[in-house]
């Protein structure tokens, strides 16, 4: 885990960035043409247990203990939200890309659905992907379920944000299921 200095992008991580960058292909310009700022990694992360994959997740302790006071509100409510991912760092975003190329998919094909390295919210520990029962995670789909009509309307009183609605001015698709904790 590379622990950063405080929410501060400084040129080491830029030029991390710009090397990952290169060795992937992606232009120079790509922040400019998506109109993405750079996603600085936390100064610390706390260990939020298995997502609904078994899969260990982390997040910032802020953002955890938000998520689980309204994780439980929900499920007080009858609703069930279920953590399908969190923290991504920015290789380990690029080795996601890196996958994708070797299986012969083109570069523009896959920035239409992954961001590049360092351009991810989840890079931040404060984005989540959330899923509930009986739909398929990271599907559009979520929007039609009671979970989602839940989180329109409470997810802010716990400080999660859609950071993609469906009229979003930035280049990255309509993303029901991406939620980000900002600091109050
Ligand atoms: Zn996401």
């Amino acid at each position: 885990m590379v622990k950063k200095t405080g929410n501060i992008v400084d040129r080491g991580y830029a030029s991390q960035i710009a090397s990952l960058h290169a060795a992937l292909g992606i232009a120079e310009d790509y922040h400019q043409v998506m109109g993405l700022p750079l996603q600085p990694e936390p100064p610390q992360l706390a260990d939020a247990g298995p997502d609904m994959f078994g899969r260990p997740q982390q997040m910032t302790p802020a953002t955890l203990a938000a998520w689980q006071s309204m994780r439980d509100r929900a499920a007080a409510d009858g609703i069930t939200l279920l953590l399908v991912s969190a923290y991504r760092g920015a290789s380990y975003q690029a080795d996601v890309i890196k996958r994708k190329l070797d299986s012969g998919r083109s570069l523009a094909d896959i920035l239409r659905v992954n961001a590049a390295p360092g351009y991810s919210e989840h890079h931040t520990g404060r984005a989540l992907d959330i899923a509930t029962r009986d739909c398929s995670p990271l599907e559009t789909g979520f929007d039609q379920t009671e979970a989602f009509a839940w989180l329109v309307k409470n997810a802010d009183k716990f400080g999660f944000v859609l950071s993609y609605p469906e009229e979003s001015a930035s280049a990255i698709s309509y993303e029901p299921w991406h939620w980000c904790f900002r600091e109050p």
